[in-house]
């Protein structure tokens, strides 16, 4: 038996039967062992071929999205957007807090006018930050969506 090709993965020589063709590149370079490729795109994530940017055929794959958390732990973006989101947040909403905690008691010795203008002013401010709140969420659910596009979890 003549060992003529070599598997593109794990450079073996061997014979063209025990290999199998992956993708659209130079037959040299297509040919693997089926081992190996699932080997490859279970480390790598991706079933694109580096090279001919075509998808590895003749192999079964399942694809699983992966989650908020994932992205979240994987991605520092997110990690910033959420833990800076959540600082900015958490102080916006105290300080509406202590709004209406020194506005909407008698305990202070403002008029009542007065604490009735700060009190609308503290509610407008609440509905505003709310809103921010919201396109914020919204922002950072559309960056999840979009990752989520291509990072899969993938098993073979
Ligand atoms: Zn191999
Ligand atoms: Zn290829």
């Amino acid at each position: 038996m003549e060992l003529e090709v070599k598997c593109r993965i794990c450079k073996h020589l061997e014979t063209k039967d025990k290999l199998s063709q992956a993708c659209k590149c130079d037959y040299s370079r297509a040919l693997v062992h089926k081992i190996c490729l699932k080997e490859k795109i279970e480390s790598d994530g991706s079933i694109i071929c580096e090279y001919c940017k075509q998808e590895f055929k003749g192999i079964e794959v399942k694809k699983r999205k992966k989650s908020i958390f994932s992205w979240i732990y994987e991605e520092p973006v997110a990690k910033g957007l959420v833990i800076g989101g959540f600082v900015l947040f958490s102080s916006l909403f105290y300080l509406i807090f202590i709004g209406f905690l020194n506005f909407g008691t008698s305990a202070n010795l403002i008029s009542l006018p007065w604490r009735l203008l700060m009190l609308s002013f503290a509610t407008f401010y609440g509905i505003v930050v709310v809103i921010i709140l919201v396109a914020y969420l919204t922002q950072i659910w559309f960056m999840y969506l979009n990752w989520r596009e291509t990072h899969c979890e993938i098993k073979v």
